[in-house]
């Protein structure tokens, strides 16, 4: 019997929530599938297959160098351990290693946050050790500089709707800070739509996310100048092998990248057009008034936003639209002004019916 959701014991899910790692993040396209399969159906040199996938994508993005990784949490772990290692072997066998003490890696505090794993722990699981600059809701340059020691192993910056926004400093702040003191700057751009900004901007490292913008397969990216990519690589001799990734989704993940460069995500218009009679099947069931947002953020992304009326509250249709197979995740930040979103991203038309049906099903 072939693998399916009954099986296993499994809900179906329509995600109508975003890129959520609870979900597993995206779903990928044919030729990706094709990539994956074409990895797992052969056999490769892998030293061979990492390099040359790396320099492929190299030359994509314009950077000196880029390495494949399991995740972008790895290549946080990894890029802190190369920098702090600088391509010792003797580094890489001992990754915590007490002859070396150069391990502070500054990093502002309102950037050390909990992105489903603290930034911290990745940071220590690189050998590295915290030390945070500024306060919870402002870091300058003048803040990131004042922490400079001669124990600083990099500045690592969190490019993310998940950190402090306000009365931070910017990539290109840091940037110059790193220079004028010749410390790395690692930028851990997980989840950016921009593949060029953060290594133009002066990052040494930085670090992305596959199956977030990219909607690659699981895996992550790190791009950079040559020499602290290839301290990267060498990580798998060490800390490294604990984060392996397979040749099917290096070979997936190459060919998402190349995709998204080409076809980008999908745009705002599109997805106007597609909310137009989702939205309207939404307002002709009691108690429900759904209209379509831009993202809070400003990003080209619109949602539908509904509002909730009546005798059930916002959370209750949340919770009963996760209840069945299939489980409908919305996104629930604005739970408690009575509103429910709908992200459509990974949503289809077929799949948009259902959420509608629902919807009627549990409101009437
Ligand atoms: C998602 C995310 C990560 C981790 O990405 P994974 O590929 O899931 O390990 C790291 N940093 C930020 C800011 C993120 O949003």
């Amino acid at each position: 019997m072939t693998i399916n959701f009954d099986k296993l014991g499994l809900k179906e899910v329509i995600n109508a929530s975003g890129r959520m790692t609870i979900l597993g993040v995206s779903k990928v396209s044919e030729s990706v599938m094709a990539a994956q399969r074409f990895g797992g159906e052969h056999f490769f040199e892998m030293a061979d297959l990492s390099e040359k996938t790396g320099a492929y994508i190299a030359n994509l993005l314009d950077v000196e160098d880029a390495q494949i990784v399991s995740s972008a949490s790895a290549g946080i772990a990894q890029s802190i351990a190369a920098v702090i290692g600088q391509g010792a072997v003797y580094h890489a066998y001992h990754p915590y290693t007490e002859k070396i003490t150069k391990r502070e890696v500054i990093l502002p505090k309102g950037h050390n946050v909990d992105y489903g794993t603290p930034v911290e722990v990745m940071v220590e699981q690189g050998g590295g050790k915290v030390v945070e600059a500024g306060y919870a809701n402002v870091c300058s340059a003048e803040h990131l500089e004042m922490m400079i020691s001669e124990n600083t192993a990099a500045i690592l910056y969190i490019k993310s709707h998940h950190t402090v926004q306000k009365s931070m400093l910017s990539v290109e702040e840091a940037a110059e800070v790193a220079k004028r003191y010749h410390v790395p700057l690692i930028v851990d751009a997980a989840a950016e739509e921009d593949l060029f900004f953060y290594y133009k901007a002066g990052a040494d490292l930085v670090i992305y996310s596959g199956a977030k913008a990219i909607e690659g397969p699981s895996a992550g990216l790190v791009i950079g100048k040559k020499a602290p990519i290839e301290w990267v690589r060498l990580q798998g001799k060490g800390i490294g092998r604990a984060m392996k990734i397979g040749k099917d989704n290096i070979l997936g993940f190459t060919q998402a990248i190349e995709d998204y460069l080409t076809n980008g995500s999908e745009s705002g218009k599109s997805m106007q057009a597609r909310l137009k009679p989702f939205t309207k099947a939404i307002n002709q069931i009691n108690h429900l008034t759904a209209t379509v947002v831009q993202d809070s953020a400003g990003r080209d992304i619109y949602r539908a936003s509904v509002h909730v009326s009546g005798e059930h509250s916002a959370k209750d249709v949340i919770a009963a639209l996760k209840k069945e197979s299939p489980a409908v995740y919305t996104r629930e930040y604005q739970a408690n002004n009575g509103i429910i979103e709908f992200d459509i991203r990974s949503v289809n038309e077929e799949e948009m019916n259902k959420i509608v049906a629902r919807l009627h099903d549990i409101m009437e």
